[in-house]
């Protein structure tokens, strides 16, 4: 675990929790081991953190172990890059696979020596039948399927069939080798499922080793044999593949007999979450790249500025069941507004300025004022701000003919500049539009460092910047990548690109005070009563940083709960 929050187990235990408990009290297993095998054919997003967190979670929790495994069958869609920002992406939510690095493309052999034995015992032959075929054979929910015209072949035929598949004697689409089940089974996924196919492709590990590979439902249950995987837990739309995984290892009696277990995926408001829509999103730029800060991949948060803390703490909080259902993604924004709040250094920044000149300040005159840092952490210390004559404040700051309640800058009214002094609005100027170009103000020397002597009271705090002094920075806005909400919810024949936010993204100029001009990438700070912001890791330069807009300062989660 890294250092920042310990993960501390949620209560009361969720089922899966349960039943490992219950399974070690009968004396079932003498160590728990869980397993985490994402396909390398994308990034991963914040619905994998959730099952990272799961069976990681337990491994810590039981003492057990949990092992990383690439379930790389498919040589197509699958690249050395993704492997590689799936490892970073684990370890930066925090946890550890130690020695336990696997690939399902290291057990080809023995899945190979697996399917020769079922063909010894009669339990797979090849079939010749065509895809079509082979669905026109398979029944339906009223009718049964209908044997393929070479399941009763001899083991010895099918043997050397298969070698010659092996060999890469047949074309691709020739032949399969199928589990010979029950074609009038109720579960299609028992109606002798095809367990091998010629693929004459380079793999990113076994180079040009093999013509044939395994299909996951049959490589998946061996792989968690082969690992001595206690607990298998995947998302709910397994739950029809496990008496398929339970044939396979009891037909192939394995040492290892491990538990499938299924939980609800998670589903988010406002996002998608298949990694075939995240790479059309990457492919068809319609975001910058995989960890686009608008992307719900976990690289994608980390640009963003999450922290791995604040995603764990989210993962707990929604817990695990067997109920799919749709999370607000409010909750998620909710989890790392708690953190940045806790760890945040505060710092002044304006994103829509307007100039406020203190009529009454000496012009030459630059004071260093003392900031704290934190408010929520003393120990975070405090900084210097510059102040002079002529600051930039947000603009919404200034009314000249106030609403109601308006305790900002208007003329008449006394407002404190945080850290700074109490000032008084004399007015504004304007151009020959009527566009406010300046406000005025005077200030009373006496209110130095935001408190008066004589016991004072003005009710509105502004936040500002020394022009002369302030770093003009760039500044993202990140909004939410879709403007509807239920994205699984869409009619057949809508397209969910349409549904994309098109103010996902705002860029545009910030000013900030000069300290913020020396943080490092990926710093995360508050501007404010603006929001969190994180130095961009990718596009920033020493001295020009780029900001990145984690999340808003409204907290429309809290408020739905306190409602
Ligand atoms: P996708 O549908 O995004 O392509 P996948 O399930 O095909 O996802 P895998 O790489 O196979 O992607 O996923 C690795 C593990 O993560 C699996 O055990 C899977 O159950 C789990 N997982 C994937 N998506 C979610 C999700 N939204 N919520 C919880 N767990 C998930
Ligand atoms: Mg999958």
């Amino acid at each position: 675990m890294s250092s920042d929050t310990p993960l501390s187990a949620p209560t009361p235990r969720h089922f899966i929790q349960q039943i490992v408990d219950a399974d070690l009290a009968a004396g079932k297993h003498a160590v728990v081991a869980t397993r985490f095998p994402p396909e390398p054919n994308g990034y991963l997003h914040v619905g994998h953190a959730k099952s990272i967190c799961l069976n990681f979670g337990l491994a810590l929790e039981f003492k057990g172990r949990c092992h990383l495994r690439m379930d790389d069958t498919n040589p197509t869609k699958e690249d050395i890059e993704y492997v590689d920002s799936i490892k970073e992406d684990v370890r930066w939510l925090g946890f550890d696979w130690h020695e336990h690095y696997y690939q399902a493309s290291d057990y080809f052999d023995r899945m190979h020596a697996d399917a020769i034995k079922l063909i010894k015992l009669g339990k797979a032959f090849v079939c010749h039948l065509t895809l079509e075929q082979m669905n026109a054979y398979r029944g339906d929910h009223k009718t049964p399927g209908k044997n393929s015209p070479t399941r009763d072949a001899s083991i010895e035929e099918n043997l050397a069939l298969f070698e010659k598949m092996t060999r890469g004697e047949i074309d691709e689409g020739k032949a399969v080798l199928r589990a010979k089940i029950d074609m009038a089974s109720p579960n299609f996924h028992l109606r002798d499922p095809i367990i091998y196919r010629i693929r004459k492709t380079s793999h990113h590990n076994t180079g040009d080793k093999w013509c044939v590979y395994p299909m996951y439902d049959y490589a998946h249950p061996l792989e968690d044999a082969y690992e001595g995987i206690t607990h298998s837990i995947c998302t709910l739309e397994f739950e029809v593949h496990r008496p398929f995984y339970d044939w396979l290892l009891r037909t192939l009696d394995t040492p290892a007999k491990p538990q499938q277990i299924e939980f609800a995926r998670l589903n988010l408001t406002y996002t998608v979450m298949s990694k075939r829509r995240l790479l059309e999103l990457v492919q068809e730029k319609r975001v910058t790249s995989w960890d686009d800060p608008r992307m719900p991949t976990i690289s994608g948060m980390r640009r963003r500025g999450y922290t791995p803390a604040a995603i764990r703490k989210f993962c707990e909080t929604i817990g695990v069941t067997k109920h799919n259902s749709l999370t607000d993604v409010a909750l998620l924004e909710h989890a790392i507004r708690e953190d940045l709040n806790k760890t945040s250094p505060r710092f002044m920044a304006v994103l829509d300025p307007v100039r406020l000149v203190i009529e009454n300040y000496p012009s030459d005159q630059v004071e260093h004022l003392e900031a704290q840092n934190n408010p929520e952490d003393p120990a975070a210390g405090s900084r210097q701000v510059p102040f002079s004559k002529t600051l930039l404040i947000e603009r919404a700051d200034f009314m000249e003919i106030p609403e109601k309640k308006y305790f900002r800058l208007t003329p008449g009214q006394e407002v404190r500049l945080r850290w700074g002094y109490f000032v008084t609005c004399t007015g504004c100027k304007k151009d020959a539009a009527g566009n406010i170009t300046e406000v005025t103000c005077t200030y009373d020397p006496a209110t130095r460092g935001g408190d008066s002597a004589d016991g004072r009271k003005v009710k509105g705090t502004i936040h500002w910047v020394s022009e002369a002094h302030a770093g003009d920075v760039e500044v993202r806005l990140y909004d939410r990548l879709f403007s509807h909400e239920n994205l699984n919810d869409l009619p057949d024949d809508a397209d969910w690109r349409n549904f994309l936010n098109p103010t996902s993204l705002k860029v545009i100029r910030g000013f900030v005070e000069p300290e913020l001009l020396k943080l490092n990438p990926s710093t995360r700070v508050q501007f404010e009563r603006t929001g969190y912001f994180c130095v961009d890791a990718k596009d920033s330069q020493a001295g020009k940083p780029v900001f990145n807009r984690t999340v808003g300062l409204r907290d429309s989660w809290a408020k739905q709960i306190t409602k």
